[in-house]
Formats: structure tokens, sequence, C-alpha cells
């Protein structure tokens, strides 16, 4: 159906992440004046997820690495609210409140949640790394457990204090232990903690570490997080997880004082409950125009779908923010063609490569097919990804804090001045 431009077409942008956000910016740019653009999300920000694990270790604030919704252009009304469900044959999203909204032009972009892989245990009792909550509270409780050990008596709770794992040994999670390693031996330092005395293990089921990225620089990591100190445990997979300690498949029990969950991805739980075709991963299934198969007017872009490649027969777009914030954009441009009844385009973007920050000076990074790694990997996984960060305020508060590192982190416990406060 094509809708004349006069009609005032409402476009609503589910999902304010990096597809959405990006898609929400250039439909403010492209759709012609009288249609409405809504953009709908449950945070006011887009969460810049590459430095996520920075925020966590304490290099950068976490206030530093979110883009307000409100810097974009004002044509892009944001309504701020958790999406309960969405119609895709009427093209109406029902929120918590019970309002309605209702589309000419949908375009889901609701991100993923963390796999927990049906291992018992694992939902309830570990951190994942996916939102700005889950970064604060890693930190909180990485700094907060030092603390606890160097007071407690008891030898056994100051090991299990004294000890954090992770679970994953991808990108993400790599990058994770790094820095929460770097974090814990800061931390233990002031306390004065021997480094010995600390326990930081990752644990992936697979042969190596990052699959993504090339095996040398695989290889490198590996050797690196161990440099560190890091127990790196390959071909070990974790069976269960409790409140204090966790079962590896080996058989081997190991106390913990915190467990971060960082094993994948699935698409937006919303997703399983749509009226739509889904693909092998369960996100919804998109021609590489990103029009949602067998819906009308409905797109659907980042990690909650399933794009295929039109360059590489059988293969679909990796669920990254690279992809997503150039699929944006371009959906954007095929939603205000199709309006004007114009030839929507393919997405044909082939990824540059990836990155890794290993700890505070030593990186990997496979760019155009060329290999970095060590402090120049370093450099230019902060260069890149300083660069990328939407918004100058934000770009120039991230290198004051990585300025500021230079001179130690800061170990204030805000949360114990508060509750101070409040009991004086
Ligand atoms: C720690 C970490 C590091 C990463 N590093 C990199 C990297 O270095 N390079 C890279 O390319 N990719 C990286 N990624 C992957 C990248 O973040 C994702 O691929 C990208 O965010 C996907 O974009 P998206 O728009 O599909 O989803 P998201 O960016 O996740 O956005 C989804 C949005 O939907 C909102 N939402 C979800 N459900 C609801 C609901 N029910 N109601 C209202 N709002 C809702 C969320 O609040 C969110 O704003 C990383 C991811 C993580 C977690």
């Amino acid at each position: 159906m094509t809708i004349n431009a006069g009609q005032g077409a409402r476009v609503i942008v589910v999902g304010g992440g990096f597809g959405g956000w990006y898609a929400a910016k250039r439909l403010a740019r492209v759709l012609p004046a009288g249609c409405s653009i809504t953009l709908v999300d449950r945070v006011p920000y887009l969460l810049y997820t590459p430095m996520l694990t920075e925020a966590a270790g304490r290099s950068v604030s976490s206030r530093h690495i979110v883009a307000p919704n409100r810097t974009l252009p004002s044509r892009v009304k944001f309504v701020r609210a958790e999406v309960r469900a969405i119609d895709t044959r009427a093209r109406t999203v029902t929120l918590a409140d019970g309002t309605s909204l209702a589309a000419d032009h949908l375009l889901i972009a609701l991100g993923s949640t963390t796999n927990y892989r049906g291992i018992d245990g694992a939902e309830q009792h570990s951190v994942s790394m996916k939102t700005l909550d889950d970064a604060r509270r890693v930190m909180t409780v990485a700094q907060s457990n030092v603390e606890r050990a160097s007071k407690t008596a008891d030898l056994a709770e100051r090991k299990r204090l004294l000890s954090v794992v992770v679970a994953g040994g991808g990108y993400t999670g790599v990058e994770t232990v790094a820095a929460i390693n770097d974090l814990v031996h800061d931390t233990a330092r002031r306390h004065g903690i021997a480094a010995s005395e600390l326990s930081v293990t990752l644990v992936e089921p697979s042969k190596r570490l990052m699959a993504e990225m090339p095996e040398t620089l695989a290889s490198y990591g590996n050797k690196q997080l161990e440099r560190d100190g890091i127990r790196v445990l390959l071909g070990v997979g974790v069976q269960s997880v409790k409140s204090d300690a966790l079962v590896l498949t080996n058989g081997e029990t190991l106390a913990t004082g915190l467990t971060v969950w960082d094993t994948g991805i699935v698409p937006s739980p919303l997703i399983a409950g749509l009226d739509c075709t889904r693909g092998k991963k369960g996100g919804i299934a998109t021609d590489s125009t990103f029009r949602a198969e067998g819906l009308t007017n409905v797109w659907a872009i980042g990690d909650c779908a399933e794009i295929p490649k039109p360059y590489a027969e059988g293969k679909f777009f990796e669920p990254t923010a690279q992809n997503a914030t150039r699929e944006g954009p371009l959906a954007a441009d095929n939603i205000a063609a199709s309006m004007r009844g114009r030839k929507v385009k393919p997405f044909e973007y082939k990824q540059i490569g990836e990155l890794a920050v290993l700890s505070r000076y030593a990186g990997v990074a496979n760019v155009f097919g060329m290999q970095f790694k060590g402090f120049f990997g370093f450099l230019m996984w902060r260069g890149v990804y300083l660069m990328k960060m939407p918004g100058l305020t934000q770009k120039a508060a991230i290198l004051l804090d990585w300025i500021k590192l230079l001179f130690g982190r800061q170990h204030v416990s805000m949360a114990e001045g508060r509750a101070a406060d409040r009991a004086a």
C-alpha cells in the first residue's frame, strides 16, 4: 500500500537502541513534512554498549556512555514506556499503562536479551552485561566484595568474596573479565589485599575464545588474560549456578562472590509472542530491505531481526552495533521510499572488522583484514569507539575519564555515604 505523504503517515519506531535511534534520526530528515515519527523505549537514551564493560570496570562513568533521546531532532516524539504487546496486522503498539499507539509504518528494533541457555540458577544468581544497571551492579558488587573481604575474619568467606567468575568467552565475556580483573586488583591493592588472593576465572565451553576473531588474535587475547592473572578455562561449561557458587561441567565447584553471565543473546522476549514469521534464531524474519515477511508496512532491524545477506546465500547479518547503526538509516530511507511508491534498497553492508579491549593497555583488532594487537590494538579500540560515540559532550567526557584514570580509579562508596546520611 502506498501512503500519500499528504495524508500524514504515522511512523512508530519501537526500541531506541542502535537500530531504532539511528532510524528515528534519519526519518526526521527523509520523511515528508506532515508525517509523524514516534520513538518508544523504556529508557530515555541510547546505550553505547561497546563501552559498557569500561563502565563496569570503572574506567569511564556510566553516565557518559549514553546519548540522551532529547538530542534527537525535535520532529521525533519520544515516548518513554515499556512496550507490552505489538499487533503486527493492525500495526498497533500497546504500552504498559494500556495506551495503544497506531502506526501506518511500524519499525521494530527491540534488540535482544541474555541467553541463559536453560542453565539451572543462571538467571537468578548471576548478573548479565546488557544494561547500564548491569554494569553498575557488577562494579558495585565487585568492589564491595573486596571491601567486605578485607573486614572478615572468616577465611572461607574471604576466599569466596575475592572470587569472580565470568561465563562466556566471546568478545563481550573477554572484555568483561578483563575490566573486572583490573577493577578488583586496583580495589584489593587499596585494601592491602595481595593479588595472589584474588581469583578471576573465565569459563568458555568451546576450545577457543572470541570465535568472532581470527585464531591468532584470540590466542593472543587468551595469553594476555592469563598474563594478567585470569584463569581461562576452555572446553568447560557451567552446569548450575547458586548464590554463592557454581558447578562446572568438569565437576569442579567454584565458590564465588560474583558471577557474570555473558553467553550470548536471544531476540527480545516480545518477539516470541508476535504474529510474524520467525527465523532459525527466533528473530523476525525479514527480506534484505527489512520488510517483515508476510506483513504489510512492518519492518524489523537489529538484534531482534533475521536479515538475509543478499551477497551470501543462506547467511544472515550478525547482531552487532556495527550492523544495526547502518540498518537504521537504510530502514528509514526504505520506509520513506515505500511511502512515495519508490524502489526500496537491500542492505549490503560488510562488517569492517572486530575489536576487543583486553586490559588497560592491550587490545586486539581485526580491521579490513589487518590484524593489530597489544598497545596498538588497545589504541585502535579506544580511537574507533570514541569516534563512534554519538555526541561531542559524551566524547569529551569519556576522554576526560580516560585521562583521570591515569591517576587511579575513584574509590568512594556513594551507596555507603547515602546510607549513612539516611541514618543520621
Ligand atoms: C556489553 C556489550 C558490548 C558490545 N560491544 C559491541 C561492539 O563492540 N561492537 C558491536 O558492533 N556490537 C557490540 N555489541 C552488540 C550491540 O550492542 C548490539 O548488537 C546492538 O545494540 C543491537 O542494536 P539493536 O537496536 O538491535 O538493539 P539495542 O541496541 O539493544 O536496542 C534495543 C532497545 O529496545 C528497548 N526495549 C527492549 N524491549 C523493550 C520493551 N519491551 N519496551 C520498551 N523498550 C524496549 C531497549 O531499552 C533498547 O533501548 C555489544 C553488546 C553488549 C551487550
